[in-house]
This record gives structure tokens, C-alpha cells and sequence, in this order.
């Protein structure tokens, strides 16, 4: 597997299950083809949680199973491989996604003007709001101001732009004279 791609799929299954989803991809991968169990051997994760992940990638189109039954015992065994032709599709609509909220973000910083306490997690009061309750922050009873949000606004700005490109809605700024 290509480094980049390997990286991007390795975020991804961080996203999804943690430090588990990671090791139980790493492990298949290194193997090609592979049962939970097997899986759940080599990684020391418990089978549950193998499964957990095994299906979670199913769930999403990276992986894929054989059923092949066992001719003495008779049981089903479910071998894994990793497919990961989806993964470029996944993860583009997860960053359409992510602009779409950071663009949501954006309007709701530069659309109205707040008031604060300036502690991170209280409310952000619009001026009605604070005017309800008199300039106190509703948590701390502190007073509250028009807080400069220009930083926030810059960061946002720039992260738009910079998954726009990514994603080819927009076109790298051309080096400036
Ligand atoms: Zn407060």
C-alpha cells in the first residue's frame, strides 16, 4: 500500500474505533488474509472487539470476507482481507462534511456579534441575550463584553481554504510577486 494511502486509511480507522481499529488493520494488512480469530491472536484484542472493528470496516467498504467451511468440523470460518478502493470516495465526503460545518462556523462567528465572559465552554451571548441577563455571564456571573473573535474567524477562514483546495474546489493561490 502506497505511504500516503496507508496514513489516510490509518487516521480514518483512528476516527472510527481508536488505537484497537488501528492494530487489528495494521495486523491484516501484514497478513492479507486473515480470520477474527487469528486477528484477535496476534494484536492480543479480545475477538468481540476484532469482530467490532472487522465489521465496522465492512460497514464502510473497506473490507471484505470468504466464508469457507471447515470439511471435517463442518464450522464456518470468515476470512478478512482489507479492500480499500473506497477509501479515496470515504474520504473526501468525510472532509465535505467537515466544510460544510466549518463554513456553518464561519456564518455564525461573522453574522452576529457576541458577548462573553472569556472563559472557554461558557456561552456566547448574542446582544439581546445579553442584555437579558444584564452583561453576567449566565455560569460564572462574571461580566460579559464583545469579544474579538477575528483570530477564530482567521483560523476558520484559513481551514476552509485550505480543505477547498484539498478537495479541488479551489485552486492553490498562485505565488505573489
Ligand atoms: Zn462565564
Amino acid at each position: 500500500m502506497a505511504r500516503r494511502k496507508n496514513k489516510e486509511l490509518m487516521e480514518l480507522a483512528m476516527d472510527m474505533g481508536g488505537e484497537e481499529a488501528v492494530e487489528v488493520i495494521k495486523a491484516l494488512e501484514k497478513k492479507g488474509e486473515a480470520t477474527d480469530e487469528e486477528l484477535a491472536e496476534v494484536t492480543e484484542i479480545r475477538v468481540n472487539t476484532v469482530r467490532k472493528v472487522l465489521y465496522m470496516l465492512y460497514d464502510q467498504g473497506l473490507a471484505e470476507f470468504k466464508r469457507i467451511r471447515d470439511k471435517e468440523t463442518g464450522w464456518y470460518y470468515y476470512y478478512w482481507h482489507l479492500d480499500i478502493k473506497r477509501l479515496p470516495e470515504i474520504l473526501r465526503s468525510k472532509k465535505m462534511a467537515e466544510l460544510k460545518k466549518l463554513k456553518e462556523m464561519l456564518e455564525e462567528e461573522t453574522g452576529e456579534i457576541y458577548y462573553w465572559c472569556g472563559t472557554p465552554g461558557h456561552p456566547k451571548l448574542t446582544f439581546d441575550e445579553a442584555m437579558e441577563y444584564e452583561f453576567q455571564c449566565p455560569i460564572c456571573g462574571e461580566m460579559i463584553m464583545q469579544y474579538d473573535n477575528t483570530q477564530i474567524v482567521e483560523e476558520l477562514k484559513r481551514r476552509i481554504e485550505e480543505l477547498e483546495i484539498e478537495l479541488g474546489l479551489k485552486k492553490k493561490p498562485g505565488k505573489r510577486k
